[in-house]
């Protein structure tokens, strides 16, 4: 079972549900991002966060 569910909003990948699991993040803002992209972003957020800490 594969339903599409949406794209990532980085970089425009088809985001699918396999079985109950999301190939992707839904971030808190309720776009949706693939892992490589999540991690990307995270890592921008990390860098970002420990420059201002
Ligand atoms: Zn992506």
């Amino acid at each position: 079972m594969k339903e599409l569910v949406g794209s990532c909003s980085v970089c425009g990948r088809e985001i699918y549900c396999h079985d109950g699991f999301l190939n992707g993040i839904v971030n808190e803002d309720k776009t949706i991002s693939c892992f490589d992209c999540h991690e990307e972003l995270k890592g921008k957020r990390d860098r970002s966060s420990a420059n201002e800490t």
